[in-house]
């Protein structure tokens, strides 16, 4: 065991783990492109993409200039009556890429926080229309938008936070109409499921603040997909209600589902958008949550009592706006839209390979995302089989995580042919040798 593991052993709490029984982490001390490199020399693909975080690839040479440089010019300064370029230049460059008057950017630190300020921002909203307050927010069942108390709650359709019910606020979770490549059976969940969202509008239309959902994709959820017809038809009852509309692109954002963002293969727009992950390219802490500007205006006074109460002490942080503005100039630079149509090319001719693998259903590929269920599917996020074939992959050189019963790869974008091949031949072989044995 290194020095390193070690002190890690003896001083690290890490998340989403039970130190008693985990085996120890691996060391990285370098990673470039789409590899890490471990501590003994050996190389690791990867292909989750540090947590769905890394965009262009590791240690990008203009991400780090752009970050030296602004390194250089100042690295933090408070955002509470100060302000500067690279978060004006940010938000306006973001209100750009959004469509209709979505163009009012709050900045804070991660996917979770900005969870938050979209669920105390829809809140506050009605509070301040001076109407009864609508107060329900509505979720999906496997929904997931982070770990904090208010993105707990609305994401307690996801199952992991069973634990903390007793401190969540209240919200109303319906069903996600799922599908997967040669589903035949999607019209009637999305049927069932926009009955029982009627049903529900029915009977607390009035009391509905909004709804927030991961567009096309449930990520940490196990990568559930559905069609962009079905959110339509979901957002639609929803506004009809008077209720507002919350895409949480945390995931999904910057690319990872074909489009720019996930919402713009769907024919609506929403009131309030949730971005983090990909947006400093992974390179640094922090989320925006955008609004519409007539929402924006509905906070505006005489007084401090309509303003949105609620701040970080990293808020819009310039070293992260530096680098997530230099992502998205490398996004047009390096044809970024073209290498993630090709991944979703590569992924899908995978597909009839893994329709035709025992122990295995539901194949499904969506933007460089390449997903399918354990068919035993044994529950629980840490099962054994889930646990065997992280280890068996991480012992082949490959990050591949499963969560509970599905198995997924999210590369980075600037993944080769050469590696995506090893990456799938991997895939399969883990899943021989673990699965079928
Ligand atoms: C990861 C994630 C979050 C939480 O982001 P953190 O940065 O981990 O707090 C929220 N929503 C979605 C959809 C996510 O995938």
């Amino acid at each position: 065991m290194s020095d390193l593991i070690k002190k890690d052993a003896d001083f690290v709490w890490h998340p989403f783990t039970q130190h008693e029984t985990e085996r120890a982490p691996i060391g990285i001390v370098r990673a470039k492109n789409a590899s890490l490199f471990a501590e003994d020399g050996k190389e690791i693909l990867d292909l989750i993409s540090s947590w769905w975080t890394c965009l262009h690839g590791h240690s990008h040479p203009a991400l780090n200039e752009a970050l030296s440089e602004q390194a250089e010019k100042m690295a933090h300064i408070m955002f509470s009556g100060f302000t500067h370029e690279p978060a004006v230049d940010l938000a306006s460059e973001l209100a750009g890429l959004l469509p209709e008057d979505l163009s009012r950017v709050f900045y804070s630190d991660n996917g979770s926080t900005s969870v938050e300020v979209a669920l105390k921002l829809v809140y506050q909203y009605w509070l301040n229309q001076g109407e009864g307050a609508r107060k329900v927010f509505v979720a999906f069942e496997g929904g997931y938008h982070g770990d904090t108390l208010g993105a707990m709650s609305v994401g307690k359709g996801c199952g992991f936070f069973s634990l903390f019910e007793d401190l969540m606020c209240e919200v109303e979770t319906v069903p996600f109409a799922e599908t997967w490549d040669g589903d035949a059976h999607v019209e009637e969940r999305e049927a069932e499921a926009l009955e029982i969202i009627d049903g529900l509008i029915e009977a607390r239309g009035h009391e509905l603040a909004g709804i927030i959902l991961e567009p096309l994709m449930q990520g940490a959820g196990g990568m559930r997909f559905c069609r962009p017809s079905f959110l339509d038809a979901v957002c639609e009852r929803i506004r009809d209600a008077g209720g507002l509309i919350v895409f949480d692109e945390v995931a999904t954002g910057f690319g990872r589902t074909g489009s720019l963002f996930a919402f713009m293969q769907t024919e609506f727009v929403p009131d309030v958008i949730c971005l983090s992950k990909g947006l400093t390219a992974g390179y640094m802490p922090m989320s925006v949550t955008v609004a519409r500007e007539s929402l924006f205006d509905a906070f505006l006074g005489a007084d401090f009592s309509k303003a949105l109460p609620h701040g970080h002490s990293f808020t819009a942080n310039p070293l992260a706006c530096a680098v997530a503005l230099r992502s998205l100039r490398l996004i047009e630079e390096e044809k970024t839209l073209d290498k993630i149509a090709h991944i979703q090319e590569r992924h899908k001719s995978m597909l009839p390979r893994l329709h035709g693998l025992e122990g295995i259903a539901c194949p499904r590929v969506l933007g460089t995302v390449l997903a399918c269920n354990l068919s035993a599917n044994e529950g629980g996020y840490k099962s054994d089989t889930s646990l065997a074939l992280r280890d068996w992959y991480l012992a082949h050189g490959l990050n591949i995580r499963p969560i509970g019963p599905v198995i997924y790869l999210m590369p980075p974008y600037c993944i080769t042919d050469g590696e995506l091949e090893s990456a799938y031949e991997g895939l399969i072989e883990g899943i021989e040798t673990v699965v079928q044995a």
